[in-house]
C-alpha cells in the first residue's frame, strides 16, 4: 500500500514526509481494517513531524481524522460489516483498566495508544484499529466533510463542555484554524457569542462569516469581557492576554496538545478565581456525542483538498496559516456524494 512515513522528525520545510509502498497491516483480535478514503490534517501531526512531540515510533504514519470503509475484520471483531463507513481519531485505545478508565476519563489513561503517533496512522492507504475505537460516520457527511470533525470537532467540542459555557454566554477564541471553525458552529447553536482573536486577516473574516460577534488581532482586548475562552493557538504568549480579557470566574481552556512556554504574569490576571485548564485527548464518549450533535445542526466544515502525496505540502501550508479551514488529504478517488436523510 501506498503511505506516507515519518522516519525522523524534521522541519517541515524540508520535506521529512516520504512516500513509500509498504507491506498493508492486517487486522489483530478485535480489529478492523479500514480502507482510507480521506484524512484530514491536524496541527498535533505538525507538532509529532516536527519532533514538539517526543518520538515514539519509527517509522510513523501520521493522521488521525481517518474516514473510510471497513475492508477486513479481525478475529472477533462484530461490530461492523465489511463496507461500513468508519472514522479513526486521536485515541487508539486506552487500556480499560487503570484509575482513570475506572472513573470515565479514558482520555488520561496510563497506558492509551495515539493513531498517528504511537501507532501508525491514516497518510495511508489501508490502517487497522480495535472496533470499540472506531465510530461510525453519520450519513450527512461527505468523506471529505467528516474528516475535520474527528479531531478538530472533537477536541474543539470537549473544550467548550470543559470552558463551561452555556446559552447567552460570551466566549472568547485565540487562534481560529480548523477546531475552532467547527467549534464556533457548535456555539453558536446552543446561542453563545463568540469573539474571535487572531492574527491572520483571512481567519477573522472567516469568524465573522460563521457569526462571531467580533474578530480582531490576537492581542487586541475584545470589546466586552468573557465568561470563557479557548486559547486553540500553539502560543505561550496568549494566555496573559486571554486571561486579562476573563471576567471574574471565568474559564480559560488550553486546546492544544502543545504550546510554547507561557511567560510570567501578574497573579492578578488570575485572581477573581479565573481558572486555567488543559484539554487532554478525548473519550469516546465526547467523539459520539459531538458527531450526533454535528449532524443535527449539521456542521460545514471547510475543507481544502490534498492528495496524499502532498502531505508535506499541507502541512507546510497549515505551519504558516494558509489554510482556511482545515486541510485534507484524499487517499482514494473520491467516493459516491452521501446523500443526506429527507
Ligand atoms: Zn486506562
Ligand atoms: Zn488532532
Amino acid at each position: 500500500m501506498k503511505a506516507c512515513l515519518l522516519r525522523a522528525a524534521a522541519p517541515i520545510e524540508t520535506h521529512p514526509l516520504e512516500c513509500a509502498e509498504i507491506e498493508p497491516p492486517s487486522p489483530a483480535k478485535g480489529e478492523v481494517l479500514v480502507r482510507v478514503h480521506c484524512c484530514g490534517v491536524c496541527r498535533t501531526d505538525l507538532h509529532v513531524v516536527e519532533g514538539d512531540l517526543p518520538p515514539k515510533k519509527s517509522p510513523v504514519i501520521p493522521g488521525h481524522q481517518v474516514v473510510g470503509v471497513v475492508e477486513r475484520l479481525g478475529e472477533d471483531a462484530r461490530r461492523f460489516l465489511p463496507g461500513d463507513r468508519v472514522g479513526i481519531a486521536w485515541l487508539h485505545h486506552a487500556d480499560g483498566t487503570c484509575r482513570y478508565c475506572q472513573i470515565g476519563a479514558e482520555n488520561l489513561c496510563d497506558n492509551p495508544s495515539f493513531t498517528g503517533y504511537t501507532v501508525d496512522g491514516g497518510y495511508a492507504e489501508l490502517i487497522v484499529a480495535p472496533e470499540e475505537f472506531v465510530y461510525p460516520i453519520p450519513r450527512a457527511f461527505a468523506d471529505e466533510q467528516a474528516a475535520p470533525l474527528l479531531c478538530a470537532g472533537i477536541i474543539g467540542f470537549r473544550s467548550l463542555r470543559l470552558s463551561g459555557i452555556g446559552p447567552g454566554g460570551r466566549l472568547g477564541f485565540y487562534g481560529f484554524g480548523a477546531a475552532a471553525h467547527v467549534a464556533i458552529q457548535v456555539a453558536r447553536h446552543w446561542n453563545v457569542k463568540v469573539y474571535a482573536s487572531t492574527r491572520d486577516e483571512r481567519h477573522q473574516r472567516l469568524a465573522r462569516e460563521l457569526g462571531a460577534e467580533w474578530a480582531g488581532g490576537t492581542f487586541d482586548a475584545p470589546p466586552e469581557k468573557l465568561d470563557a475562552a479557548i486559547v486553540f493557538a500553539p502560543a505561550g504568549e496568549i494566555v496573559p492576554a486571554a486571561l486579562a480579557a476573563l471576567c471574574k470566574g471565568g474559564t480559560l481552556v488550553l486546546g492544544g496538545i502543545h504550546m510554547s512556554p507561557i511567560p510570567s504574569f501578574s497573579y492578578d490576571l488570575l485572581w477573581g478565581e479565573r481558572r486555567i485548564l488543559s484539554v487532554a485527548n478525548n473519550t469516546r464518549r465526547d467523539g459520539e456525542d459531538f458527531l450526533a450533535v454535528a449532524a443535527e445542526i449539521p456542521i460545514q466544515t471547510r475543507v481544502q483538498i490534498f492528495p496524499l502525496a502532498e502531505a508535506n505540502r499541507a502541512l507546510n501550508a497549515l505551519k504558516n496559516d494558509a489554510i482556511e479551514g482545515a486541510a485534507v488529504l484524499r487517499v482514494a478517488q473520491p467516493a459516491p456524494v452521501a446523500v443526506p436523510r429527507p
